[in-house]
């Protein structure tokens, strides 16, 4: 009679329970794997073998066939290893057990018999809990992910003979998390450390408080990534549902640590500029996120952004506007999360100076032109917020004036998220950079003085329309932190300074 093992699978972020069958007949010694599963399956087999004889047990010399259900999701990776050599214990009356269904097994297996870690151990005891699974026998190096959910009962164990003992004895008590995993927040980086710079740390700050899309310009070595690094720091903390949302991605990519449970801080990703399409937006062999989804809830930042490929810069265009990522595969479509904040450095031109008071910019217009044109099109329609990175002058540098702490500015961008988030209660919408022109209509009201202003600016600066409703989004936020219900003519001077780079320089 064949056995039955529940184990699991996962695509894109969501698990997705798969039964393990396993039969074993008379005839010549061979194990087949059936069920769609890829070559990383199938390799499990010479895995299983090994561990199996390793462990002390006997493996059967007869006609194994393992059938991995349902048929039509295409399996792949390691974390069938345990439930298969689970089932052929089983099978072959080895291990006497009679509540096998009430767990769920995951877990790769060395030759040896131990249980290593698996990616994608956190969607699936999510899944085994919404079919009503309760227990779950994972490789120790995965309990703290899996112990984020609550209800499970999790069973970390380091190898195949634990696993046996543990199912003939159930002497283990399910693994509780320890109060250390909470305290992982990483306070170093703090715009403390960062001295003047005021009016980039102010434009950070409103980019920040509205979800606003960012670039920064200015010579090599102003400081510009050194800022962008600091942006998670006066972000809003994360709620538990977005940190359980991050940590499904780091589950996914096998991006946790051994001693990470849950990711508590936004992340920041800053991928060097060789990165190829598939590893920025995901998908390739492995199906994995890319660097857009690992920035989920955070940032993203592109520093030298002039220097990444323009077909790799092309594929921002969908999470920039959809906030997340379809990926074609033969068989269906794989959607991860990237919702982020979109942070890029430039240099204003070829030789950096630029506009710089340090050094004299040897470029040509002509040179400088052409260099920025690298970032017209949809790119350049998604960044709300241009601010100037310049070198300090030497006062500041000797200052002994201490900069303001993330901690404070924290504090100002969480009150102004408060006020967006009663705003568009109604509303699908959380932060001032995600509305639409109906919205700018409905909640940006400019008063009459500011309204003079704009009509001013934008018979001066001829500012296509685009850039019309940019300035009115960013007006919306300083106001916000302003705590003024009305857009003022001060927000709307300070908003289209944030323009200043691009109106001049490129349209
Ligand atoms: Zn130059």
């Amino acid at each position: 009679m064949a056995i039955q093992i529940m184990s699991a699978a996962f695509t894109g972020i969501k698990g997705v329970i798969v039964t393990v069958e396993i039969d074993i007949t008379r005839g010549l010694p061979a194990l087949n794997i059936v069920g769609l599963a890829d070559i990383s399956v199938k390799e499990s087999r010479e895995r299983v073998r090994s561990a199996i004889l390793n462990s002390g047990f006997d493996f059967p010399v007869n006609r194994i066939t393992i059938n991995l259900a349902p048929a039509d999701l295409k399996k792949e990776g390691s974390l069938f290893d345990l439930p298969i050599a689970i089932g052929i214990l089983l099978a072959t009356k080895q291990i006497n057990v009679n509540d096998i269904n009430d767990y769920l097994f995951i877990g790769e297996l060395s030759l040896s018999g131990k249980l290593k870690k698996v990616r994608g151990a956190l969607p699936v005891v999510m899944e085994g809990i919404e079919n009503k699974i309760e227990k779950f026998i994972v490789p120790t190096y995965n309990a703290r992910e899996c112990s984020l959910v609550k209800s499970a009962k999790i069973f970390p164990l380091d190898d195949l003979k634990q696993v046996v003992d543990f199912l003939n004895y159930k002497d283990l008590m399910p693994y509780e998390r320890g109060k250390d995993i909470e305290i992982l927040i990483n306070e170093e980086l703090d715009y403390a450390d960062v001295m003047g710079q005021e009016s980039s740390k102010r434009a950070i700050e409103v980019a920040a408080a509205g979800g606003h899309n960012l670039i920064m310009y200015g010579p090599p070595g102003s400081g510009k990534s050194m800022m962008a690094k600091r942006i998670p720091s006066i972000l809003p903390y994360l709620s538990q549902e977005e940190s359980l949302e991050v940590t499904k991605i780091y589950s996914v990519s096998g991006k946790l640590g051994n001693n990470e449970g849950i990711v508590l801080q936004r992340p920041f990703r800053s991928p060097h500029h060789t990165i190829s399409r598939i590893a920025l937006v995901g998908g390739g062999n492995k199906i994995i996120p890319g660097e857009i989804s690992l920035a989920h809830t955070g940032v993203l930042f592109l520093d030298e952004i002039l220097e990444f490929k323009k077909n790799v810069l092309e594929v921002l265009r969908q999470p920039l506007e959809e906030r997340k990522i379809t990926i074609s595969r033969v068989n269906g479509t794989i959607e991860y999360p990237s919702n982020f904040m979109f942070v890029s450095a430039l240099n204003p031109c070829p030789c950096g100076y630029y506009g710089s008071y340090v050094r004299q910019c040897s470029c040509s217009e002509y040179e400088r032109r052409r260099y920025l044109s690298k970032l017209s099109g949809p790119l350049l329609d998604r960044i709300d917020i241009f601010t100037a990175v310049n070198f300090l002058p030497y006062n500041k540098i000797i200052s002994k004036k201490n900069s303001e702490k993330s901690s404070i500015i924290k504090k100002r961008v969480m009150e102004a998220r408060n006020i967006q988030e009663k705003r568009f209660s109604a509303e699908e919408i959380h932060c001032n950079a995600e509305m639409n022109g109906k919205l700018i209509k409905k909640y940006c009201h400019i008063d009459k003085k500011a309204s003079k202003i704009l009509e001013l600016m934008y018979s001066k600066f001829a500012l296509s329309t685009r850039a019309y409703s940019r300035i009115i989004k960013v007006s919306r936020t300083i106001a916000d932190l302003d705590g003024s219900e009305n857009i003022l003519d001060k927000h709307i001077i300070e908003a289209v300074q944030y323009r200043k780079f691009i109106d001049e320089q490129i349209v």
